[in-house]
C-alpha cells in the first residue's frame, strides 16, 4: 500500500521530543509538497513578529514528491526558516544525495523547534531517529566535521549537511553545506541552525521510494530525459557547468564587476570554464539522478576538488576585481569549509573595498595587510588585494574585529558604517546575486518581487536568449532583455509560478530551465503522488505558494516599497553591456500587481 501523505519528523531540541506526523490532504494538494508544503507549515507557525534567532523559529528541511523516484532532477533538498538577513520567510536549496537519503528513510520534512541546550546532531536512519552529542565538533570546518560524524558512526557513506564556523557564530549569511560542497547559501539558514545548536543533520534512507503508477512515473521520466538531450542549455552546462556563463555573458553587462560598479573588465576571461580548462584536467561530476552533471572537479594541491560555480568567481572574483583563479579555487574551499555564502559574502566584501577606497571607514588598512599605493584615494591599493580578502573572510567567519560588522550583510555594514545609499546593492535585504539586474528587465522584476528578497534561480532572463520557455503557458517568444512592454510582467509571473510549482514538486531548478515543456513534470507528479493536477492547476498552486509567502512577508513587516532592488542599480554604467540602462520598475510594478490580483499596495486580495 502506498501512503500518499508526505511524512514528517517533528523533533524539539529543548525537550528532546521526537515525532513523526504527516501532511494534510489539502495542504498537499494546495501546495504540491516539499518546499511549498513547508512554506505552509511555516506561516502556520511561526509568528511574523519572531526573530530569526528566537527559540521559536523553525527550521525546516524538506523534500518534494520528485526526490528520490525515477524522475530526474530529483535529488534536491529544501531549508526553509525565518531569515535573520531578511527578517522574512527565508529559504534555500542544495544538491547532492541528501534528499534521496530522507525520502528513502521515509521522510519528506524534518522540522526543527526550539533551541538544544548544548550542540547536537541529528542522525536519522529509517525509523531510528537519535539526537547526538555534537560538542566536539562544534568550532570545526565542514570537511572536518563530516568526516568525524562518519567515523563515528562508522558509516562512510552518510550523507551529512552541516554548518561551520560561520553559521556557529551566527553570521547572518551562513549557509548550510552537504557533502563537502553543495551549499544551501542564501538567507542566512545556516545561522538559525547555529542558533539552535544543530551542528549537522545526517541520514540514511535504505527505504524503497514508492509510487502510485510506476510505469507512469518512468514514462514520464524518459520524456523529460529525450528533452534534455535535445536542450541546447543541457548540453552547455552539461559540458561546461554554471561557469561557463563567466566566459558568455559579460557582453551583455550581466555579471557584477568591482562591487556592481562596472560591466565589463578583461579579468572575466581568467575566472570561466575555458580558464579552467586550459588549467588542466577537469572532470564533471553530478547530483542523484541528474542526467546532465553541471558540476565539476578539478585538481588542486594533489587532489580532486568541487570546481568554483559561476556565482562564486563572479562574487568572490569580478566583483572584487580577484582575477586570479588559483586564489578563487582555494576561496571555494575556504568558503565552503566556513560554511558561508559566497553571494553574500562577496557583495559585503564589495562595500567594504569600496568604502574603504573612498576613506569612508574608520579603519587601520595597514592591520588588514592591504598594500600602500600612494596613486589611490585611500593611499592603500584596494581592490584585487587577495590576501587582505582572505583575512576579511575569516575574520568574517570568525567574527572578529571589522569581520563582526561584514557578517550582518550589505544592509547592517552600511547602516553601522553611516554609508550613503549609493551602496545599496540589496533587495529586500538579500544581496542581489551575480545576474545584474541593469543588465534585463526580466532579472529586475524578477528580484524586486521575489518572495525571498532578491533571488535568481528562477532566471526568467533565460528567455531573452530562447530558453526557459514554457509553450503550455505561453512563452513561446524570445523577449528583449530591455523590454519595458507588459509582456515583461507577464513573463515574469509565469516563470515566477511555474517555478515555484515545480521547486515544490522537488526538482533542481535547472532542469526545469532545460525543456521547454511542463506536461511531462506534471504527469511525473500525477504519477507518483495520484493526483490529478493539469498543466494549470499545477501553475496556479505554484501561485498559491508565491501569494502564501506574500502575505506572510507582509505581516513581517515589508510594503510594496520594499519591491524594489538597491539604489546602485538605479545608476546607469555607460560602457558596457548594460548600455546605460536601469531598470524601469515603477513602471511595471502597477501592471504586476494587477496581473497578479493584488491591490495597488501589492496586498494579495
Ligand atoms: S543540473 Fe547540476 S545542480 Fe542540478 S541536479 Fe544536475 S548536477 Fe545537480
Amino acid at each position: 500500500m502506498v501512503n500518499k501523505m508526505e511524512k514528517i519528523v517533528r523533533i524539539n531540541l529543548k525537550t528532546k521530543e521526537i515525532q513523526i506526523e504527516t501532511v494534510s490532504e489539502p495542504l498537499e494538494e494546495k501546495y504540491i509538497g516539499g518546499a511549498g508544503v513547508s512554506a505552509a507549515l511555516f506561516t502556520n507557525e511561526v509568528s511574523p513578529k519572531t526573530d530569526a534567532f528566537d527559540e521559536n523559529n523553525l527550521l525546516i528541511f524538506s523534500v518534494g514528491p520528485f526526490c528520490g523516484t525515477a524522475i530526474p532532477f530529483g535529488g534536491r533538498h529544501f531549508v526553509t526558516a525565518k531569515s535573520p538577513l531578511t527578517n522574512i520567510l527565508g529559504e534555500s536549496s542544495a544538491g547532492g544525495f541528501l534528499g534521496r537519503e530522507l525520502r528513502a528513510a521515509g521522510y519528506n520534512h524534518v522540522i526543527f523547534e526550539g533551541k538544544s541546550q548544548k550542540p547536537v546532531y541529528i542522525f536519522i536512519k529509517n525509523d531510528n531517529i537519535e539526537l547526538k552529542d555534537a560538542s566536539q565538533l562544534w568550532g570545526k570546518g565542514i570537511h572536518e566535521t563530516e568526516s568525524i560524524i562518519k567515523k563515528e558512526l562508522n558509516d562512510d557513506k552518510l550523507k551529512i549537511a552541516s554548518i561551520g564556523p560561520a553559521g556557529e557564530n551566527l553570521v547572518r549569511y551562513a549557509s548550510i553545506i552537504n557533502e563537502g560542497d553543495h551549499a544551501a547559501g542564501r538567507c542566512g539558514l545556516g545561522a538559525v541552525m547555529g542558533s539552535k545548536n544543530l551542528k549537522a543533520i545526517v541520514v540514511k534512507g535504505t527505504n524503497k521510494v514508492e509510487v502510485i503508477n510506476r510505469d507512469a512515473v518512468l514514462n514520464a521520466a524518459k520524456s523529460i530525459q529525450q528533452l534534455v538531450k535535445t536542450s541546447p542549455l543541457a548540453n552547455i552546462m552539461k559540458d561546461s557547468g554554471t561557469v561557463i556563463h563567466m566566459d558568455n555573458y559579460v557582453r551583455f553587462g550581466d555579471i557584477p564587476i568591482k562591487n556592481y560598479s562596472e560591466s565589463r573588465w578583461k579579468g572575466t576571461k581568467s575566472l570561466g570554464y575555458y580558464a579552467m580548462q586550459a588549467r588542466g584536467e577537469l572532470k564533471t561530476t553530478a547530483c542523484f539522478n541528474c542526467p546532465v552533471g553541471c558540476r565539476g572537479e578539478l585538481q588542486y594541491e594533489g587532489n580532486w576538488v568541487a570546481w568554483p560555480e559561476y556565482e562564486t568567481c563572479a562574487m568572490l572574483g569580478a566583483n572584487l576585481y580577484i582575477d586570479d583563479l588559483e586564489t578563487l579555487i582555494k576561496w571555494n574551499i575556504v568558503t565552503n569549509n566556513l560554511g558561508i555564502d559566497t553571494i553574500s559574502l562577496g557583495s559585503t566584501l564589495g562595500c567594504f573595498l569600496e568604502a574603504a577606497e573612498k576613506n569612508l571607514l574608520d579603519i587601520d588598512l595597514d592591520t588588514l595587510g592591504f598594500e600602500k599605493d600612494s596613486e589611490n584615494e585611500s593611499g592603500y591599493k584596494i581592490w584585487g588585494s587577495t590576501e587582505p580578502i582572505e583575512k576579511l573572510i575569516k575574520m568574517t567567519a570568525n567574527k572578529e574585529g571589522i569581520g563582526k560588522d561584514l557578517a550582518e550583510g550589505v544592509d547592517r555594514f552600511r547602516e553601522i558604517h553611516n554609508l550613503p545609499e549609493r551602496f545599496d546593492v540589496t533587495g529586500k535585504g538579500l544581496e542581489v546575486p551575480a545576474h545584474e539586474p541593469r543588465s534585463s528587465n526580466l532579472t529586475a522584476l524578477d528580484y524586486a518581487t521575489s518572495s525571498r528578497g532578491a533571488y535568481h534561480c528562477y532566471e526568467p532572463m533565460h528567455l531573452s536568449f530562447g530558453m526557459n520557455l514554457k509553450e503550455e503557458i505561453g512563452l513561446t517568444e524570445k523577449i528583449d532583455r530591455f523590454s519595458e512592454e507588459d509582456e515583461v510582467v507577464d513573463s515574469v509571473i509565469k516563470i515566477q509560478n511555474s517555478s515555484e510549482a515545480y521547486a515544490a514538486s522537488g526538482g533542481c531548478i535547472f532542469g526545469f530551465w532545460f525543456i521547454n515543456k511542463i506536461t511531462p513534470w506534471v504527469e511525473g507528479l500525477n504519477a507518483i503522488t495520484g493526483r490529478d493536477y493539469t498543466v494549470d492547476s499545477w501553475v496556479n498552486a505554484g501561485n498559491n505558494i508565491f501569494n502564501l509567502k506574500r502575505k506572510y512577508n507582509l505581516e513581517c513587516g515589508i510594503s510594496s516599497d520594499d519591491d524594489t532592488v538597491g539604489k546602485r542599480f538605479f545608476i546607469p554604467i555607460e560602457k558596457g553591456g548594460t548600455k546605460g540602462y536601469t531598470p524601469p520598475l515603477d513602471k511595471f510594478l502597477p501592471k504586476y500587481y494587477q496581473m497578479r490580483g493584488w491591490n495597488e499596495k501589492g496586498i494579495p486580495k
